[in-house]
């Protein structure tokens, strides 16, 4: 939808197929950094008057100690997904994309493809289907490096969100995360390297997090999702290009992946317009580039317990540092000025925790 409205933006005639009905629904953390409600605007996307929950930073929850870190400007939102996919569809709708629901691509043919058994021509082809895409397939974009490979389940609970920020609750096999998305709701992701029994089986790992809810009436089922970390060699070829997790993917604990879409969606349109998608191409390796790095720490923090206990123990005695990472995490801060003293000072911080 994103790149849909970003190539109407700049005159394109734009179709949507999907194969699924509206408003589509999805296991996600639906958490939004303050620099994805950015792109947002750019987009046009307003959330005003939904439902949202809102943050203003992350806190680490581990068995031993926690440590939180603010945002340096703004706020992030929690919104439930199945609310953020309606108010795309009314933008998009709006701004003239022509949408096709229940509608299943199921094959490329010269200049156009397949929707439920139909032909429909068109110059450019854009894959926005997901983590098993088929058109990544088809166009033969499949190759790529590492993939590693977690399952997400998440639910809802009816209760009033107890903290200001997304809590990250760190176990010995899975992380949850809680993500407040409504003046009375919170959206519980629990991902994990192994097989879940049961939601609640699962909630064992995290008492705190169980205790806080404790006696709190569900609103969702269950709903389960991967999560893969994959990058691809291309994103494009020929007419074909590829968008959010059907162009890779970064973990799920990063809370990137929207961000990443919204962001590779601004560059997408461009480059359909100018009809060349080098440009495209060059700028979704920088977009991802940082989250891919965060999201290797983050899985490094899940395998190591050395590595997570001296982490969270390095965060919570000195929270400026977790304040400069969440900092580079939405790109308020370079990398760079993190600097060769802010790793020093990290390292030298997880020898002596
Ligand atoms: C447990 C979990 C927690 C997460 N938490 C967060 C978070 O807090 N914040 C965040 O930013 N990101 C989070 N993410 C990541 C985020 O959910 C994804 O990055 C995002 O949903 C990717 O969007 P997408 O449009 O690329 O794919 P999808 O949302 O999967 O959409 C793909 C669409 O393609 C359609 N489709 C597929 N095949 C066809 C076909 N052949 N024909 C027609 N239509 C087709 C599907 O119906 C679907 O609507 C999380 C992910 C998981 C698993």
């Amino acid at each position: 939808m994103a790149a849909a409205i970003a190539a109407r933006q700049l005159g394109m005639r734009v179709m949507v197929a999907d194969r699924a009905q509206p408003p589509i629904d999805k296991a996600c953390g639906e958490g939004l950094m303050p620099d994805s409600l950015e792109v947002l605007n750019c987009l046009g996307v307003s959330l005003q008057g939904c439902e949202t929950g809102s943050f203003h930073g992350i806190r680490f929850v581990g068995p031993e100690c926690s440590a939180a870190a603010t945002f340096p400007q703004g706020r992030g939102l929690g919104i439930r997904r199945v609310l953020l996919h309606d108010v795309f569809v009314q933008h998009a709708e709006h701004c003239g994309v022509e949408t096709m629901w229940g509608a299943r691509v199921s094959a490329i043919r010269d200049q156009g493809v397949l929707v439920n058994g139909r032909k429909i021509s068109c110059r450019w082809l854009v894959g926005a289907d997901g983590q098993n895409s088929q058109v990544r397939d088809w166009a033969g974009l499949s190759a790529g490096s590492g993939s590693t490979q977690r399952i997400g389940l998440r639910q809802h609970f009816q209760i009033r969100p107890w903290s200001d920020y997304v809590e990250i609750y760190w176990g010995s096999h899975s992380q949850a995360y809680v993500t407040p998305v409504g003046r009375n709701e919170v959206c519980v992701a629990l991902i994990s390297r192994q097989k879940f029994k049961s939601f609640d089986d699962a909630l064992g790992e995290f008492p705190e997090l169980a205790a806080h809810l404790q006696g709190a009436r569900s609103t969702t089922r269950p709903r389960g999702a991967m999560s893969i970390s994959r990058k691809l060699k291309q994103v494009c070829c020929g007419n074909v290009a590829l968008i959010g997790e059907a162009s890779g993917s970064v973990d799920a604990i990063t809370g990137e992946g929207l961000a990443m879409a919204f962001r590779q969606a601004l560059a997408l349109g461009p480059a359909l317009a100018a009809g060349d998608l080098s440009s495209y191409a060059a700028a979704h390796s920088q977009i991802n580039s940082l989250p891919e790095f965060m999201s290797r720490s983050m899985l490094l923090m899940d395998r190591s317990r050395w590595l997570r206990s001296r982490s969270l123990r390095a965060f919570s005695r000195q929270p400026q540092i977790f304040g400069r990472m969440l900092a580079v995490h939405v790109g308020e801060l370079r990398p760079r000025d993190f600097g060769a003293s802010g790793l020093l000072n990290l390292g030298w911080q997880l020898l002596v925790a």
